[in-house]
């Protein structure tokens, strides 16, 4: 790559959109330079107009609602489901009203949302299904990857994620060709491929305000050489989150643990647990790391405080962000190293019984 000198936009990154492609089975994907990014020009290319309502969970990252003012939408936040932390198609059509013209579901940590259930709804209310399919490359129903269950979706290459790139990179999915174009415009400035009257040579049109968001061809490159790895890496994940939940179902002071399905894929192995702060400063201490996604909901972020929520909005996203931590995980730990971290974990409880 470096030595054919064309470092963005260039050749790497097309194959890897094409091998992405054919692992996901999207009919067009669009590498961008973040999923955040991907959201954003996803959500402005499915024709997102000022002012429009966009349903969003109140539990999700940050970007699931920020890409909606980005695109110049607003955001509606709805609650999630207790199990699976995915919006609930219920309360997604209590929040629709007249200018709702979107719903954003986020697949979250190891399994799909209720997707059925939100397509249910968006169909009786007439909403477009965009999905904030970030962490979700691998997750399946029925054939059917996330992100293509609606108009499209996303993925996120960010370091941490199932498939991460050593830096920034992100890509849209969908299979709806004028989407893909508009999302290909944007990305590279707006671009479309047609010329202006009789002005020669630049083959290139302003036609829409784009911005910036190529995708690097080393973060491509590296992608490639990973996603032949994905489906070990994957598998591996699903066998040390099967022993983390068998050795933590029923320890006292664990109150959730994830039960593996067939559209998981862990991204991370997040449990329900008391005195979770204490918990996490207990496996710190012992050299364990851990992580809280996310510490607080979105409807209460300072951002988003004029659309006047308050604590008590959405008891489910509230619950999830008091009581979730993330236990360590990726595909080169041990069998052992999760044994270590259940066994801190009873030790904990035990002694705060004692
Ligand atoms: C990671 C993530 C994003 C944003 O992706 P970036 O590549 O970090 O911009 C959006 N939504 C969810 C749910 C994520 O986990």
């Amino acid at each position: 790559m470096i030595e054919n000198g064309k470092y963005s936009h260039g050749r790497k990154v097309a194959e890897f959109e094409a091998a992405l492609a054919a692992y996901t089975g999207a009919r067009f994907v669009i590498g961008v330079n973040s999923g955040t990014d991907a959201l954003v020009l996803l959500l402005r290319a499915a024709g997102l107009r000022p002012g429009d309502e966009v349903v969003v969970p109140a539990f999700s990252f940050g970007a699931s609602a920020t890409s909606v003012v980005l695109a110049g939408g607003r955001p509606v936040f709805a609650d999630i489901e207790p199990v699976g932390y995915g919006i609930d198609p219920a309360a997604v059509e209590a929040a629709a009203g007249e200018r709702t013209r979107f719903v954003m579901p986020t697949h979250l940590f190891s399994q799909l949302a209720d997707i059925d259930g939100v397509l249910r709804v968006a169909r009786r209310c007439g909403l477009i299904v965009i999905e904030d399919s970030a962490e979700a490359i691998g997750m399946r129903r029925g054939g059917t990857h996330a992100g293509l269950f609606g108009t499209g979706g996303v993925l996120s290459f960010f370091p941490t994620k199932t498939l991460g790139a050593i830096g920034d990179a992100g890509a849209v999915l969908t299979g709806d060709p004028r989407i893909a174009e508009t999302a290909d415009a944007l990305r590279h400035h707006g671009r479309f491929g047609a010329t202006i009257g009789d002005f020669p040579a630049i083959a290139t049109t302003t036609g829409l305000p784009g911005v910036n968001s190529k995708m690097d061809d080393v973060q491509a490159a590296v992608l490639l050489a990973k996603l032949d790895r994905l489906d070990g890496d994957i598998a591996r994940r699903a066998s040390l989150a099967t022993r983390y939940t068998e050795s933590l179902e029923g320890v006292t002071g664990v109150r959730k643990v994830p039960l593996p399905r067939r559209d998981s894929v862990f991204y991370v192995y997040v449990v329900e647990v008391d005195s979770r702060d204490d918990l996490a400063a207990h496996l710190s201490a012992n050299g364990v790391q851990t992580e809280i996604y996310y510490p607080a909901p979105l409807h209460l972020q300072p951002c988003f405080a004029e659309l006047g929520h308050r604590e008590g909005d959405f008891p489910n996203a509230e619950n999830a962000c008091r009581h979730t931590l993330a236990l360590p995980l990726y595909p080169d730990m041990s069998t052992d190293d999760v044994e270590q971290v259940c066994g801190l974990i009873r030790a904990f409880y035990q002694g705060r019984r004692a």
